[in-house]
């Protein structure tokens, strides 16, 4: 196969994820269309937010996302937004003295809605690119992404024969774009990928044999591959690509991106990121 080089952000901070932490409450609302919101973060706040930003809402820190993704975010069996994600920005926004409020909605939207200043961060499992970068900013780094590739058992795809079979993946997102770029440019060509609205949905399409293989994130696919036991899947050994997660932002928000940035390094420091992916994410 082709690796793609996964674009390395230069001020992006490689995690070494140390110690335990406490919890940080989480909250938020669901809604289906990007303009509504929910609401709330109950926990006890600690330092006042000293930057002069602005937020889209007085008070508020709306962030977009794309509650499809597990586990950095999903909705519970109440239709609530969860995971990661959502934990973390809701520790930042109660560093910020603000309160989260989780606008769910495509993975396309997700990104406009933080670049033409509808929401105030979005965060969505979000993979930093060049071509990203230059429609958004983005914070230091919180987690590495791993791209694999899940088949059926038993079939006959590997990493090295993918150019020459039908690849699902989720619209908008960098196993997309990566994979329906040219040979020429490590991908596979439009002819051989197909992109669904969720990841969700393209490993349906793997399930019912209208693709051969999905290309997703590591973390989604091992909860996808669980959550569809009874039809055999698994994810080839290998990495596909290698990337790096961050927060994007409106670009040129200056004064909201030093408080957010800020924020994110610090529940880093004091173990408090880290206590939020240890909930999610069980060792190897
Ligand atoms: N990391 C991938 C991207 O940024 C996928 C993210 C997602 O599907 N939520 O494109």
């Amino acid at each position: 196969m082709k690796k793609i080089l996964a674009f390395a952000m230069a001020s992006a901070m490689v995690l070494s994820l140390a110690a335990c932490g406490g919890g940080t409450s989480t909250s938020s609302s669901k809604s289906s269309a990007p303009a509504t919101s929910g609401t709330q973060d109950s926990s006890s706040s600690s330092a006042a937010p000293s930057g002069s930003f602005t937020t889209v809402e007085a008070g508020k820190l709306h962030m977009s996302t794309n509650a499809e993704f597990p586990p950095y975010e999903m909705l519970d069996d109440a239709g609530n937004p969860i995971g990661i994600d959502v934990e973390v920005a809701a520790a930042i926004a109660n560093k910020l003295g603000l309160e989260l409020v989780v606008d769910d909605m495509g993975f396309d939207a997700a990104l406009l809605a933080v670049q033409n200043g509808q929401s105030d961060i979005a965060m969505a499992g979000i993979t930093v690119s060049e071509d990203r970068l230059a429609k958004m900013d983005f914070t230091d780094s919180y987690a590495t992404g791993v791209q694999v590739v899940i088949v059926k058992e038993g079939s006959d795809v590997t990493m090295d024969n993918l150019g020459e079979k039908m690849i699902g993946t989720q619209m908008g997102t960098t196993g997309y774009i990566y994979a329906s770029d040219t040979p020429d440019n490590g991908g596979y060509g439009e002819d051989h990928v197909i992109g669904y609205e969720t990841g969700a949905v393209a490993v349906q399409a793997l399930v019912s044999g209208q693709v051969d293989a999905v290309i997703i994130d590591n973390l989604p696919a091992q909860s996808y591959v669980e959550a569809n036991a009874a039809a055999g899947l698994t994810i080839l050994e290998g990495t596909w690509v290698e990337e790096d997660y961050a927060i994007a932002l409106q670009k040129g928000n200056t004064e909201l991106m030093a408080a957010v940035n800020g924020a994110l390094n610090e529940l880093k420091a004091d173990g408090t990121f880290q206590g939020i992916v240890d909930k999610y994410i069980t060792a190897d």
